[in-house]
């Protein structure tokens, strides 16, 4: 078993760890660079588990990244594609749900496309969520060089 970031192979304990906090193969170091985001960011434990489907898909994603106003989950910036981890539809409010909106609609306006992704889609379809989101992100990148 090895660290999906850096290769390194783990003990028995660090994966052990690493796979209870996030159920993905960590080093202690790069465990311990999310355990960091998550007590700066307040990062969903999902964003990490798609930020790493998404580096074991052979893309390279941005966990935590600053768009000058806020601090997108996950981020492709190249193609302008912000993904935000949503908590399930049915506990919105219909205010928090209008904010989603407006947000969406103003980084849109920015020339970024932000997905809303639930966090069950992720806990129990995350090889599916992966295939889209490379599918979406092909898609972007097609549409770029269009123009
Ligand atoms: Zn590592």
């Amino acid at each position: 078993m090895n660290c999906i970031d850096c290769k390194k192979e783990l003990s028995y304990l660090d994966h052990k760890k690493a796979m209870e906090s996030y159920g993905v193969e960590l080093c202690s170091k790069h465990k311990g660079l999310m355990d960091k985001l998550i007590r700066q960011n307040n990062t969903p434990i999902e964003a990490i588990k798609l930020y790493y489907g998404l580096k074991q898909a052979g893309v390279h994603p941005m966990l935590e990244w600053w768009d000058g106003k806020k601090s997108v989950d996950i981020a492709f910036s190249r193609v302008k594609l912000n993904i935000e981890i949503d908590m399930e539809y049915q506990m919105l409010t219909h205010e928090q749900a209008m904010n989603d909106l407006e947000e969406t609609m103003h980084s849109f306006q920015n020339g970024f496309t932000t997905l809303r992704i639930p966090k069950s889609l992720i806990k129990h379809y995350l090889n599916e969520t992966v295939t889209n989101i490379l599918g979406i992100k092909e898609g972007l990148r097609a549409n770029i060089k269009a123009i």
